[in-house]
């Protein structure tokens, strides 16, 4: 199982090729485009129901060059704990390689996911956890056996973004009272290191907290 594919601006599946086996799920844990830009390359790919549309237009395109960006979408950003930059990424990957021709890649999916279901790898499974808030179909990956969970966007350890333009404060205070409750072992995110129990009930409270109910 591969869980979130990068933006694209390069063949993942080739960077990666000696982690990938013949047999590969790519699950995208929402659509935006540092999460499901390298979705097409791989031939099984999976997305929450809320998002299946957003990932056949590639609805969240985003321009990698800030410059181009409307002031109030960099104030947002800013305003989130972000100190960005002129553009989104660090590195090209080759020499030449021009930002401003970056479009993300749509995607057919291949299975549609919903709360409950499961991704089941033979040796191991993972239950959809829908964890809706950052984006409309985000959702976390649960072992429950060893308690991991790959949580996307909907928790990490970093500025957290929730005033996207399909994001949901009130469905995300939710998301966070059910992470709050739910035992992990791990928590492996999409951005930012990993962390245990204790910082993920840490962050969920500091969000609640941070965001009472009107
Ligand atoms: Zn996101």
């Amino acid at each position: 199982m591969l869980v979130d594919t990068g933006l694209g601006v390069a063949s993942l599946r080739t960077a990666a090729a000696d982690l990938f086996g013949s047999h590969l799920m790519a699950v995208a844990t929402h659509t935006h485009a540092d999460h499901g830009g390298g979705m097409h390359e791989f031939s099984e790919r999976l997305v929450h129901a809320k998002e299946a549309d957003m990932a056949r237009s590639a609805h969240y395109h985003i321009p990698l060059d800030l410059d181009t960006w409307a002031p109030e979408r960099r104030a947002t950003i800013e305003r989130s704990g972000y100190h960005i930059q002129s553009a989104l990424l660090t590195a090209v990957p080759a020499p030449g390689y021009r930002i401003a021709n970056y479009r993300l890649r749509g995607f057919e999916p291949t299975r549609v996911l919903e709360e409950g279901h499961v991704v089941d790898l033979g040796n191991r499974a993972f239950e959809v956890l829908h964890l809706p808030g950052h984006s409309p179909g985000s959702i976390g990956l649960y072992e429950r056996c060893s308690q991991m969970l790959f949580s996307g966007d909907a928790i990490y350890d970093g500025p957290l973004l929730d005033t996207l333009p399909d994001s949901d404060v009130v469905a995300y205070r939710a998301t966070m009272e059910r992470l709050l409750a739910l035992p992990v072992s791990i928590v492996h995110a999409g951005h930012d290191p990993s962390f245990g129990r204790e910082r993920l009930q840490a962050l969920a409270r500091a969000y609640l907290d941070a965001k009472p109910v009107t």
